[in-house]
């Protein structure tokens, strides 16, 4: 006999979805708003704790609806004011994932390290999410963004990277992804998350429809009404998967990780690169910007004597001119058992000197929350080690 579905996760709903699981249980349509606003607007998920619905309703709902499916299994805060929060996502959620095939000609991202998705999330189906606090230089307020995961794992396996060691275990639906939001702002002192990155475990662009969905939950009013602008996705690089998300016209940004200036640095760093060329991603941002008009940033993580040298700095430049691109430099945060150090705060500097020097605008990302394993994946991989 098949197992029985589980019970719709909250998070995946939008008022429509919701509506129509309300009618199927009797009850009005009135419900779904008022619990659409006890959750996004109050920040409660607990059935029994909605006030001004019925007992008989509120139970209904304990039974009929998940709400939160992530178990916070490690929270940390670091002295920066920097939260993560390790989430454990239950077995049985898994098989509601879609997993997404990239376009016909992006590399094949599974095939390509031997690996296919698991949609049998077992006791290692752990995501983490972090909140960095920020005052913005330009309002002065402070920004509260939250760095979220896409999958469980990543196909990706970037050479200096916790997330991708373990290669892929499975796709978070829109709904894990969402909930990660929720999380975040349930922690005492966070109030409201303002901006959202998608820079946290896995490669967004291959679970598309996930994440795409997750998008919409994020800016609609009934639920975070995020602006836009406020959200960027970044992807490695899979050039048909960004034409298709430039083809949505979200308002959203796009943030390419470039972390090499040329196909030869990039190879020895990202298994992808074997595939994908410098010149494929630029060609695909272009369009990218052609078709929204919304500029690219470039993601780039200086890596003491890997990618950091004035050499590499020139030729960075070249491309982020041909792309009209701005640059995020990151300085790396060592991960125990890999072989990358991070630069030297000179060798930093030098390096956005000589990009400003040729024109290219470029910020120098703060490097939160060291103290508690804030680099993509580490606080997973440590805690699976410890
Ligand atoms: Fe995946 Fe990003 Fe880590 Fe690369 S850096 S392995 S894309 S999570």
């Amino acid at each position: 006999m098949p197992a029985p579905k589980p019970a719709p996760h909250f998070f995946d709903l939008d008022p429509d979805s919701l509506s129509a699981h309300f009618a199927d249980w009797g009850l009005p349509a009135f419900r779904a708003k008022q619990v659409m606003q006890w959750v996004y607007q109050h920040g409660v998920a607990d059935p029994q704790a909605m006030t001004n619905l019925a007992q008989r309703d509120r139970d209904l709902l304990s039974d009929r609806l998940r709400f939160r499916l992530g178990s916070p299994i490690r929270h940390e805060s670091a002295t920066d004011g920097t939260q993560k929060l390790l989430l454990q996502w239950p077995a049985d959620h898994a098989d509601r994932a879609d997993t997404d095939s990239p376009a016909a000609t992006d590399p094949p991202p599974l095939a390509i390290l031997g690996q296919s998705a698991d949609d049998s999330i077992d006791a290692a189906a752990q995501t983490e999410c972090v909140m960095i606090p920020a005052e913005s230089k330009v309002s002065g307020r402070l920004r509260r963004t939250a760095c979220i995961s896409s999958q469980v794992g990543c196909p990706v396996g970037c050479k200096f990277c916790a997330s991708g060691l373990g290669g892929l275990d499975a796709n978070l639906t829109a709904g894990q992804i969402v909930e990660q939001v929720f999380q975040l702002q349930q922690i005492p002192g966070i109030e409201r998350i303002t901006n959202i990155v998608f820079m946290g475990m896995g490669e967004p662009l291959a679970n598309f429809n996930q994440v795409v969905r997750a998008l919409h939950t994020l800016m609609a009013d009934w639920a975070f009404n995020l602006a836009g602008r406020r959200i960027t996705v970044s992807t490695v690089g899979l050039p048909a998967q960004i034409r298709r998300l430039a083809d949505l016209n979200l308002p959203i940004t796009l943030a390419i990780s470039l972390h090499a200036p040329n196909d030869d640095v990039r190879r020895k760093l990202i298994p992808w690169a074997e595939r994908v060329t410098v010149d494929q991603l630029i060609d695909a941002g272009r369009y990218y910007f052609d078709r929204t008009g919304r500029e690219v940033t470039l993601e780039y993580i200086l890596l003491r004597h890997v990618n950091d040298r004035v050499e590499h700095a020139r030729e960075l430049a070249d491309v982020a001119r041909r792309l009209r691109a701005n640059i995020n430099l990151i300085r790396y945060n060592e991960v125990a058992g890999l072989p990358f150090d991070r630069p030297t705060t000179d060798d930093v500097h030098q390096f956005q000197h000589v990009l400003r020097e040729r024109g290219v605008n470029t910020h120098i990302r703060a490097s939160r929350g060291r103290d508690i394993a804030a680099a993509c994946g580490q606080l997973r991989y440590e805690h699976q080690h410890s």
